[in-house]
């Protein structure tokens, strides 16, 4: 096609899609589009055609088999909080990006049911606020709670920090609904305990990153709000003690324990820097510490306490942490939540780095952690390892900040990539995944060719040929090219 006819061609294109759609559901203002245009991490920066904003499915479904027939592609968005590019387009500025923001209606509570029909578009913390409400709770939750949508949680079958009891997205999902590559729509939002009619379509769709549909709605799984929560931050001597405690805690407190995450000094210090008003919650700093999370339901606070109490005096006298605080109230278990949460962001604030959000199995976790720290350290000199989050899945963030004196944007091209390759090398050796729950996206679509097994990336370009043959859903993100 000459310029001039690409063009003509956008111009029908973008005509015809506001005429579905209407003023608030599509622009192509170069102001409303840029905040959209940039990933969180701001590592990539796209351009797009136009953003549109459908506001029920019955639009999302036209305006995708528009983009079918003019041969448009579309990457969906939700709150843009995600940590691997994947809704973020090229730099071609040929395809359309589709926010799910506007449709964050709940469609349908049964509280009886413990379960929830809600667009794609919904904020996570609205929907932890809606739930409870009714006194029961979405088991999900992150430190990107604020933006992260429902459709961008399924897209990316997210974790968090709940996960060590309550499982991922895909625990989560009763039901999907979603609009297919050429605007048909499928409608599996009914909730059924058993259901063989063959393949579990809502599993093949979570977790795919936008390639395969568009989620425009989910029938989610909630439960009764907590009647007990006690959360504790000890300090520990290492990460070796890190696990010993977390088993310690599994046996003694069975099914309460719901997060376990470990925080290496370096982050607390980086977190304490990042937000002025933030507090140590221990007198002393300690190399690791661990927050721990219990809760139950049907039992009061003293006795899950109690336990609590008993069972951390257990792990004290053998000599499995140095000291520990235990929450006196709501408010401080979430001011030692936000010291969590806001590693990501405090760590950002550091300088350029390589995030690598990786797991192996939770018995080699330590090992593994004190192995490949000094590794990476020797091969690249001046680089610093960091490994934080969630020991209890098995599943850590390890980033390797950049030499001082690194030049951002440089050094994440040179070294900073052939540390990052180290990295997934050292993960593969050791029987693990090189993407615990962020996803793919466009970050690490290379590594994948490079260390996927050959068999199993021949089933996914399969189903993605399949389900989308004209690769018009998010194109050039999870699925690597042949
Ligand atoms: P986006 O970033 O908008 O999109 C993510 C992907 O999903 C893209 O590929 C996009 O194309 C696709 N997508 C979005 N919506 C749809 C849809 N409706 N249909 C089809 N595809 C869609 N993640 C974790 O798993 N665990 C954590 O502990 C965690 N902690 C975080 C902490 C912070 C501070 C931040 C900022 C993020 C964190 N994340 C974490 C990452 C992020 O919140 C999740 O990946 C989340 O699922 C992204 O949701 P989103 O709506 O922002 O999706």
């Amino acid at each position: 096609m000459t310029p001039t006819a690409e063009r003509t061609a956008a111009k029908t294109f973008l005509d015809e899609a506001a005429e579905l759609l209407g003023p608030r559901g599509l622009t192509n203002d170069p102001d409303l589009m840029e905040p959209w245009l940039t990933d969180w991490r701001g590592r990539y920066t796209g351009r797009a055609l136009a953003l549109a904003a459908p506001a029920c499915t019955r639009e999302v479904a036209a305006l995708v088999g528009l983009c079918a027939r003019h041969g448009v592609p579309i990457v969906p968005q939700g709150g843009n909080s995600g940590m691997v590019g994947g809704a973020t387009p090229d730099d071609t500025g040929t395809g359309v990006l589709l926010s799910l923001r506007r449709m964050d209606r709940v469609r349908e509570l049964d509280a009886g049911a413990g379960q929830v029909v809600c667009e794609a578009g919904m904020i996570l913390q609205s929907l932890h606020d809606i739930a409870a409400e009714k006194s029961l709770r979405f088991p999900l939750t992150l430190g990107g709670k604020g933006s992260a949508t429902v459709g961008g949680l399924i897209a990316t079958n997210a974790g968090g920090t709940q996960v060590l009891r309550h499982g991922t997205m895909r625990a989560q999902v009763l039901g999907i609904e979603a609009v297919l590559a050429d605007g048909s729509v499928y409608d599996g939002l009914a909730a059924l305990k058993k259901d063989n009619r063959g393949f579990d379509l809502k599993q093949l769709l979570i977790g795919s990153e936008g390639t395969l549909g568009i989620v425009t709605a989910a029938t989610l799984r909630l439960l009764p709000a907590p009647t007990a929560r006690v959360t504790v931050w000890a300090g520990l001597a290492g990460i070796v003690e890190a696990r010993a405690l977390l088993r310690a805690m599994e046996r003694a407190m069975g099914d309460a324990l719901e997060g376990f995450e470990v925080v290496p000094d370096h982050c607390l210090a980086s977190v304490l820097a990042h937000l002025p008003d933030a507090r140590a919650p221990l007198a002393e700093r300690h190399a690791w510490n661990a927050l721990i999370e219990f809760v139950a339901t049907g039992t009061d606070e003293e006795r899950l306490r109690e336990k609590a109490e008993a069972a951390l005096a257990k792990a004290m006298e053998d000599g499995l942490f140095d000291d520990a605080a235990i929450a006196a109230n709501e408010t401080q278990a979430e001011s030692f939540w936000t010291l969590r949460d806001s590693i990501s962001a405090a760590e950002r604030a550091l300088g350029p780095a390589m995030q690598h959000d990786i797991s192996v199995p939770v018995r080699k976790m330590p090992e593994f952690i004190l192995a490949a720290i000094p590794a990476i350290e020797s091969e690249f000199p001046g680089t610093r390892g960091v490994a934080f989050g969630h020991l209890g899945d098995g599943n850590v963030h390890f980033h390797v900040l950049a030499p001082d004196g690194a030049v951002p944007g440089e050094w994440e091209e040179s070294d900073g990539k052939r540390a990052s390759a180290r990295v997934y090398d050292l993960v593969t050796e050791w029987g693990g995944s090189i993407s615990a729950e962020h996803g793919i996206g466009q970050v690490k679509v290379g590594e994948l060719a490079r260390l996927g097994d050959p068999v199993a990336l021949a089933m996914m370009r399969a189903v993605k040929q399949a389900l989308d043959p004209h690769s018009l859903l998010n194109p050039g993100k999870l699925v690597p090219a042949a």
